[in-house]
């Protein structure tokens, strides 16, 4: 239900939103709004961690960033730094509105990777594990940096689909590409390969040092969060399940 997103956008769009509004009065209208009413009519969820690219028609990404820029920079001035004066400061609002929507939350608004799933010809049917996959993320209640790393186990049958390795780490980085909360982020993942590959079993570590600890609160610098998603054989083979712990490197953080 969570993730929709390797369909063409535009056309899906075009049918969700009827023209309700005259171009004039178009004009006034913020994009974020345009595109939040074409969110609730679709009833479509909207949490920080969900990809919206199907309701962003052509070019809208552009104003959403200059709408993001103007008001970053009123945070900047609520914050009273006067950003006009400190050439550090000066060009921050754009700098912050592009990383957020090109680069660190691009996963909300992109849609996913073009993945190419291959029968299992080769009738793979041996514990796989993929990984480390670094992976990067934002705590969606601190917007604060969460980095850690990603494992993934992958029991195939001869139904199953088979994907590149990388492409694990593609739709890794798209769900992380969003404000997470880390044992959600690990379901999300896990739907997206159970959807595309359709394995026997599938089994995610993720180890993630959350810098809202380290930063502010608690100051812990050296605290991880660990999260485990295990399905199919994973759950009623604990052989198995073990045997994907054990190659799991314990000692990780480095
Ligand atoms: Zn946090």
């Amino acid at each position: 239900m969570l993730m929709k997103s390797n369909t063409p956008s535009t056309a899906v769009v075009t049918t969700l939103v009827p023209a309700r509004q005259t171009p004039a009065e178009d004009e006034g209208t913020p994009v974020s709004v345009k595109i939040r009413e074409r969110l609730v009519a679709a009833r479509k969820r909207f949490n920080a961690n969900d990809n919206i690219a199907e309701f962003i028609e052509p070019g809208e990404l552009e104003k959403l960033l200059d709408e993001v820029e103007v008001k970053m920079q009123g945070v900047l001035d609520s914050l009273v730094i006067d950003t006009a004066g400190d050439h550090n400061t000066n060009n921050t609002a754009r700098r912050v509105a592009k990383m957020y929507l090109n680069e660190v939350f691009k996963g909300r608004y992109v849609p996913g990777p073009t993945i190419t799933e291959f029968p299992n010809a080769e009738h793979l049917n041996e514990l796989m594990i993929v990984g480390p996959i670094t992976v990067r993320s934002a705590c969606s209640h601190h917007f604060c940096p969460v980095i850690g790393k990603l494992w993934i186990g992958v029991l195939p049958n001869e139904h199953t689909n088979v994907i590149g390795l990388s492409k694990y780490a593609r739709l890794a980085e798209w769900v992380m590409g969003r404000p997470q909360i880390q044992e959600e982020a690990v379901v999300q993942l896990a739907d997206l390969i159970q959807e595309k590959t359709s394995p026997d079993g599938l089994a995610l570590v993720m180890e993630a040092t959350h810098y809202c600890m380290g930063w502010r609160g608690v100051k812990d610098l050296d605290s991880k969060m660990i999260n485990s998603v295990m399905r199919g054989v994973f759950l009623k083979d604990s052989n198995l399940r073990r045997e994907f712990l054990s190659l799991i490197p314990k000692n990780s953080s480095n």
